[in-house]
């Protein structure tokens, strides 16, 4: 018996990717005659809003999709997230980063917007280094002092995956928690064992393992679920036309219609075919979802 869970950011309606993935994760779970959970990722409270989430969980629950208990909103959470931060800060895994992102990337010689490994700038300030940032009106983020460590998991989709842990960041520079911190302090409290997401964030997994590790919680098992993308081949999004239950459903479609695409597409029913959320539960099967990408052209 497996706890999953779904885990979106409510900064948005979710679209059938984030459906696509909203649906195995409950499938895998359910099938197992498990729990299932969803919880809200607010930590930015800037993006973040209750009306988006009582909107994805609205769609959530037209698709046929439960959960149990009361949906757990990050944005309350802060304190368990501060005590994990502080025990490793007491293990001396921790340092405090003052570089913009800016500094980061020029650091790395990298291009504009690429998403760059942090090149530890700040990793051996000395106390009288660090001071003079402060006096500068700066203030830290604070990062995982990681030895460079070589992680690998076995995915239940993706099979074997490693990637190398680095500085990850724990705390914003702006007091807020970060999402790698946040998520493995909440998946351990709420008994998840089996985490099933988009595979945008199988190269995270290696991070959070580590963080696992250090902190002494269970590792769940992962499923990185492989992206949905539009006909031009690149990641779904609103440019794509009608790619959430609110655009489908004005355009004449109904949720059950989007279950039924979103079925086949998983391998576990036939074009067309109309079937409940819940009959699709003995269907489910991990070898019978596809390993590529599922390409929209609705
Ligand atoms: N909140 C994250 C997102 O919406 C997903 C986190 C996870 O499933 O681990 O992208």
């Amino acid at each position: 018996m497996s706890t999953g869970r779904f885990a979106p950011s409510p900064t948005g309606p979710l679209h059938l990717g984030n459906l696509r993935t909203a649906l195995v994760a409950w499938l895998s779970a359910r099938s197992t005659g498990g729990r299932f959970i969803v919880r809200m990722e607010d930590l930015d409270r800037v993006t973040s809003s209750r009306l988006h989430a009582a909107g994805q969980l609205a769609d959530l629950a037209a698709l046929g999709i439960d959960w149990d208990g009361e949906v757990v909103f990050q944005s309350e959470r802060f304190p368990r997230y501060e005590a994990a931060i502080d025990r490793l800060t007491r293990a001396g895994l921790t340092y405090p980063c003052y570089c913009t992102r800016r500094e980061i990337r020029e650091a790395a010689a990298a291009p504009h917007g690429a998403e760059v490994p942090y090149p530890g700038t700040c990793r051996d300030l000395t106390e009288r280094e660090r001071r003079s940032r402060e006096t500068d009106g700066r203030r830290p983020a604070v990062r995982l002092r990681s030895g460079g460590e070589r992680v690998a998991f076995d995915d239940l989709v993706a099979g074997s995956i490693t990637g190398t842990v680095d500085d990850v960041v724990l705390c914003r520079n702006d007091g807020v928690p970060a999402y790698n911190l946040a998520v493995i302090v909440d998946d351990a409290a709420q008994g998840i064992d089996l985490v099933v997401r988009g595979d945008d964030l199988a190269t995270s997994t290696p991070r959070q393992i580590h963080l696992c590790r250090l902190l002494d919680l269970p590792v769940p098992s992962y499923a990185h679920v492989p992206l949905v993308v539009g006909p031009d081949g690149e990641r779904l999004a609103k440019r794509h036309g009608a790619v959430t239950l609110a655009d489908l459903a004005a355009t004449g479609t109904a949720a059950d219609t989007v279950r039924s695409w979103l079925a086949t597409s998983l391998g576990l029913a036939q074009s067309g075919e109309a079937i409940s959320a819940h009959d699709l539960i003995d269907r489910f099967s991990w070898d019978r979802l596809p390993r590529s990408q599922w390409v929209a052209q609705h």
